[in-house]
C-alpha cells in the first residue's frame, strides 16, 4: 500500500519490509487498543466558499491522543492502521462519528453542510463498503447528500474499472464523491471523467507553489477550467496565504480549505464556528 500512501511514507514502507523498530511495534500494540480505550477523536476542518463567505462543508480528520506520546499525527498512524487492517474498524468509527455530528448540527438548526470523510485504500476495497455506508446513514439518520466520501487520486486510478463500480453504487445511494490529493497521482482528467464524481480536491503541494512557480500557476489554472468544463466542484486544499487566495480568486476558484480560513477544529469549536456564522448571516 505504500504507493497509495504517497511519497511521504516511503521511509515507513522500507521499515515494514524489513524488521520493525521496537518503537513501531509498540505503536502498533497501542493502536490495537486505541479504539476501545476511546483514544480517538475527530477534528473538523471547515471548507468555505469565498463567493458567499459561507462554510459549505467540514472534513473529518482523525486524531489519536496516545496516553504517553500525546497527539500522534495521522501521517504516522494511518499507514500503520492500513497495514494491520485496523483501518477497517477505525474508519467505520470515523464515518459513524462524522455522520452523527453532522446530523446533530442539522438538528440544532444550523445551516446544512456536507461532511467529508476520508477512505483509505483498504477501506475502499473492502467488499461491503456500500452496504456499510448505507447502514451508517440509516442508523444516524443523515441524508446521503450531506455525506462526501474522499478517495485519493492514486487509489482511484489503481483499478479504474473497480473504482467505477464501487463509486456507481455509492452514487446511486446519493452520496457525494471526491478525489483527494488531486494532481499527485499523475492521472488525466479524461480518465477520471469516467467516474461519477462531484468534487476534485487539488493537492496542497500545488497551492504551496502557486505564487512562486509560474508553471504550477498554469497547471492549477488549467485544472480549474477543466473541472468547470466537466461540471465538477474544485476545492483548493491548504490555502495559507492571502496571495494564494488572491490568485485562486482571479481564476474563479471559489471553494477552499486551509489554515488561512480555519485549522482543523475540535467538535465543540467547530460547532461554535458554525453557530457564529449563522448569527452573522441573520
Ligand atoms: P487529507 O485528507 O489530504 O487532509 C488534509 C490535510 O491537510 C489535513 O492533515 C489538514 O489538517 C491539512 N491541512 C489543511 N489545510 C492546511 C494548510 O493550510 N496548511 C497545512 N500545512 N496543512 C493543511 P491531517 O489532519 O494531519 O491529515 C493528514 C492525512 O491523514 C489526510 O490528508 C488523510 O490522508 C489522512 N487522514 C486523516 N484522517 C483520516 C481518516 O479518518 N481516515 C483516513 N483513511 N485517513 C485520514
Ligand atoms: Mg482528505
Ligand atoms: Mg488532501
Ligand atoms: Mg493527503
Amino acid at each position: 500500500y505504500a504507493k497509495d500512501q504517497g511519497r511521504n511514507n516511503y521511509q515507513y514502507y522500507t521499515t515494514t519490509l524489513s524488521t520493525k523498530t521496537p518503537e513501531l511495534l509498540n505503536l502498533e500494540k497501542s493502536l490495537r487498543c486505541a479504539l476501545e480505550r476511546g483514544e480517538f477523536t475527530v477534528y473538523y476542518q471547515p471548507q468555505v466558499n469565498i463567493a458567499t463567505g459561507q462554510i459549505t462543508g467540514m472534513e473529518a480528520l482523525l486524531r489519536w491522543q496516545h496516553p504517553e506520546m500525546g497527539l500522534v499525527a495521522p501521517n504516522t498512524f494511518i499507514p500503520l492502521a492500513e497495514e494491520t487492517g485496523l483501518i477497517i474498524p477505525i474508519g467505520e468509527w470515523v464515518l459513524r462519528t462524522a455522520c452523527i455530528q453532522n446530523r446533530a448540527w442539522q438538528q440544532a438548526g444550523l445551516p446544512p453542510i456536507i461532511i467529508a470523510v476520508n477512505l483509505s485504500p483498504k477501506q475502499f476495497r473492502q467488499p461491503k463498503l456500500a452496504e456499510i455506508v448505507a447502514k451508517i446513514l440509516q442508523e444516524t439518520g443523515l441524508e446521503p447528500q450531506f455525506l462526501e466520501l474522499e478517495i485519493t487520486e492514486t487509489t482511484a486510478i489503481e483499478d479504474l474499472e473497480f473504482t467505477r463500480t464501487v463509486l456507481l453504487d455509492l452514487e446511486k445511494m446519493g452520496v457525494h464523491l471526491a478525489i483527494d490529493d488531486f494532481g499527485t497521482g499523475h492521472s488525466s482528467l479524461s480518465r477520471l471523467q469516467l467516474l461519477p464524481l462531484h468534487n476534485l480536491k487539488i493537492d496542497r503541494s500545488f497551492i504551496k507553489e502557486l505564487t512562486t512557480d509560474v508553471k504550477v500557476a498554469h497547471i492549477v489554472t488549467a485544472i480549474v477550467s477543466l473541472a468547470r468544463t466537466l461540471g465538477l466542484k474544485l476545492t483548493a486544499e491548504g490555502v495559507e496565504k492571502q496571495e494564494e487566495l488572491d490568485f485562486l480568486k482571479s481564476i474563479h476558484c471559489e471553494d477552499m480549505q486551509g489554515y488561512l480560513f480555519h485549522k482543523p477544529l475540535s467538535a465543540d469549536k467547530a460547532t461554535e464556528t458554525l453557530q457564529s456564522q449563522r448569527f452573522k448571516s441573520v
